[in-house]
């Protein structure tokens, strides 16, 4: 048994400073077994715990490291960067820098915002679209994750109602009904939302590739048909890229697809692992934000220097060419073998994926709304989790969480941790 007395140690400290002991829910391990891993360093593909386990890490701090920890050059222009101070808040060349490199590649944005997280740039990306067309409702679609903005925490209600019921406490009812939830990859349920609400809805929010609640891969028709509906209706089309963006390719899901949103919201990878998110969308719809125009919306430290430096020099190395090519293939490998094995084992378990991103899914068949998905199955994610665990490999800690694969994993790392996958799974299906 690989122990966890350290980790065990400071969850018990962290939980009197911090609600749950953590500073981001999903941290706590609540869905899994055990306190959770407080981790020390990383370096590559491969993080190292208080207690000095080394785990092969598939969740890549939710997304933000496709270089895998301490990436060089990452780590040498933060270094070089930070030792000239950490903020002035004034603009500075870095922002300059990371703007132009990002929009000289970027052909689905004209303009940017730099902000500090994900959920920033998504609640400032739902006022923009309010402020441009003067309406205010909101759709968005049952198992996509926007960040915890108030009139985003919201599920579809039950019954008939398509208003949407809050899903966390002290948001009030009044923001929850400016927002309408539907399912996913329902084209019906999407033309009824736009006859019903079209007058008086700002966006329409999406996760393109939804990777926050399994991996929902949707038809492109579908996505098509949401820009044709939002095109004709003067509805504002969000892709919420913060987790898709620079992971399926630069262009994200809007260069995989083809199709242009009117706004695109960033995060996690944008940062090289610092805290960044931003905002985009054409010249026009941009001119709408202060000091420009009337959408206010401002950050103290946004663009901070120490974290552009760390999102150009990550994204710098994005651009060499081959580098999503190569980083897909091995992902697809990676899931094919473990669905290829799972099926001669005759266990139910697919393992879809696209770009570097995976999902272990209890399931026999392709999934592509947040109601399907099995919740019974959680429990043997519980017990794949813990025994990946044992074996020095580590996934987010529910089974609703995605992988990544980042370029740092080598193909002796990938071969360990199926290895690891083969013999856990045998636990899960066989025990
Ligand atoms: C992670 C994520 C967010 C929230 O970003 P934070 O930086 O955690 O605030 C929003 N939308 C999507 C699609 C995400 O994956």
């Amino acid at each position: 048994m690989r122990k966890r007395e350290k980790s065990a140690a400071l969850f018990e400290e962290a939980k009197k400073y911090f609600p749950g002991g953590v500073n981001s829910p999903v941290r706590a391990f609540k869905s899994v077994s055990g306190p959770p891993l407080f981790i020390k360093k990383g370096k590559g593909a491969r993080m190292e715990d208080e207690d000095g386990n080394v785990y092969i890490d598939f969740c890549c701090s939710w997304g933000p490291l496709i270089l895998g920890h301490d990436n060089e050059r990452v780590r040498a222009f933060v270094l070089e960067t930070v030792a000239n101070g950490t903020s002035f808040g004034t603009p500075t060349a870095l922002g300059n820098k990371l703007g132009k490199m990002i929009l000289d590649n970027h052909s689905y944005i004209e303009k940017i915002r730099f902000v500090s997280s994900g959920t920033e740039a998504v609640m400032s990306a739902i006022r923009l679209a309010r402020g441009v067309t003067g309406k205010s409702k909101v759709i968005k679609f049952e198992g996509c994750y926007h960040g915890h903005v108030d009139s985003l925490l919201v599920k579809a209600g039950s019954g008939l109602a398509t208003f949407g019921e809050s899903t966390s406490a002290g948001i009030p009812e009044s923001f929850a009904k400016e927002t309408i939830v539907i399912p996913l990859n329902d084209r019906e349920a999407l033309k009824a939302a736009f006859e019903k609400h079209a007058d008086q809805t700002a966006c329409v929010i999406i996760e393109p590739i939804p990777a926050n609640n399994g991996l929902l891969l949707q038809d492109k028709s579908f996505l098509e048909c949401l820009r044709l509906h939002c095109s004709k209706h003067n509805v504002l089309l969000i892709f919420d890229e913060v987790i898709s963006g620079f992971r399926v390719g630069f262009e994200g899901a809007a260069g995989h697809y083809g199709i242009q949103p009117d706004i695109m919201t960033f995060g996690k990878i944008i940062g090289g692992g610092m805290p960044v998110g931003a905002y985009g969308a054409n010249a026009e719809i941009m001119s709408h934000i202060a000091p420009d125009g009337p959408v206010y919306q401002a950050g103290t430290l946004s663009a901070n220097p120490v974290a552009m430096a760390a999102g150009y020099a990550a994204l710098e190395q994005l651009l060499i060419p081959g580098f999503y090519d190569r980083l897909s293939a091995l992902t697809r490998r990676f899931a094919d073998v473990i669905e290829s094995y799972a099926k001669q084992q005759g266990w139910t378990l697919r393992v879809p994926s696209i770009g570097s991103i995976f999902w272990l899914c209890f399931s026999e068949d392709r999934i592509t709304k947040a109601d399907e998905i099995d919740s019974a199955s959680m429990e043997k994610f519980k017990v794949l989790h813990h025994e990946l665990l044992q074996r020095g490999v580590y996934l987010g800690p529910s089974g609703y969480e995605v992988g990544f694969i980042s370029a740092a994993h080598t193909e002796q790392d990938l071969a360990e941790a199926l290895q690891a996958m083969q013999e856990s799974l045998h636990v899960v299906f066989d025990e």
